[in-house]
């Protein structure tokens, strides 16, 4: 659905990348794909080294374990939580990996303090790290249950005053549709769509609590599906791919 009237894509210097833990995962969706982490690392490193953006990077967790699926089975809702951010530790020092074996240096700090094997979160020490060349992975969401990844990345995004919140995907669906096109052959693609279409037409792009806080603040949403390789390169560049959000 192009709008003729909307504006260009603005191209970006600062983005918050937000991978989901299943595009972490390769095909299975489960547990972590070493294949899957390189490329993804050198999609990142193409950014920082090639085109001088700044990198962050919020991590989700889904491959290894979602909160709700834990409370829906009876466990204690906060308990499963905990367990969710957890798999966002995981999926951070994995990154994290894959990125420095590539020549790339980069801090991992956490929102639930671990010491041993991650800084804790800090904003000016974040920032910093961004000015000197690292990409930052954050961990464990916002350290708090009962909220996702997605307002993770938000969040942080405002706090280091990120000029987008990238969203990759890997669910073969390449932007935001009117409906799920895996199941709607009447589904169609949006190249832009408006935060309040987003929230007044329940589409599934990012949970409400996200969506509302890029609103308020007025940070641009991109999702994209990260399997298609150079997408986030172009994505950074102002290019078509994926939906874009704002107002
Ligand atoms: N989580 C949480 N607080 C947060 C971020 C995440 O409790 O601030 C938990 C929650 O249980 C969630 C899980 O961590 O289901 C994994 O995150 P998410 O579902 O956002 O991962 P994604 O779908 O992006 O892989």
């Amino acid at each position: 659905m192009p709008s003729p009237e909307s504006l260009p894509r603005p191209s970006f210097k600062r983005i918050l990348f937000k991978p989901s833990g299943e595009a972490l995962a390769g095909g299975s969706g489960k547990g972590l794909d070493g294949d899957t982490l390189d490329a993804t690392a050198t999609e990142i490193i193409d950014l920082r080294a090639n085109l001088g953006v700044d990198v962050a990077v919020v991590v989700g967790g889904g491959n290894f374990w979602r909160g709700r699926e834990g409370s829906m089975k009876g466990m204690d809702a906060t308990q499963s939580d905990h367990i969710g951010m957890l798999g966002t530790v995981m999926n951070a020092l994995a990154l994290q990996d894959a990125l420095e074996r590539q020549g790339q240096e980069t801090r991992v700090q956490s929102a639930i303090e671990m010491p041993r094997i991650a800084e804790g979160y800090i904003r000016r020490r974040a920032v910093r790290h961004l000015e000197k060349g690292r990409v930052v992975i954050f961990a464990a969401g916002t350290g708090n249950p009962f909220f996702t990844t997605d307002t993770a990345a938000a969040l942080r995004a405002a706090e280091i005053e990120a000029d987008v919140v990238i969203k990759g995907t890997h669910s073969g669906v390449d932007g935001i549709y009117s409906a799920d096109p895996r199941t709607d052959p009447t589904a169609v693609k949006y190249d832009e769509v408006s935060y309040m279409e987003v929230m007044t037409k329940d589409l599934k792009v990012m949970d409400t609590t996200a969506i509302a806080f890029c609103r308020e603040n007025d940070i641009p949403i991109v999702v994209f599906d990260m399997s298609v390789e150079g997408s986030l390169r172009s994505i950074v560049q102002g290019g078509p791919e994926g939906t874009l959000v704002r107002r």
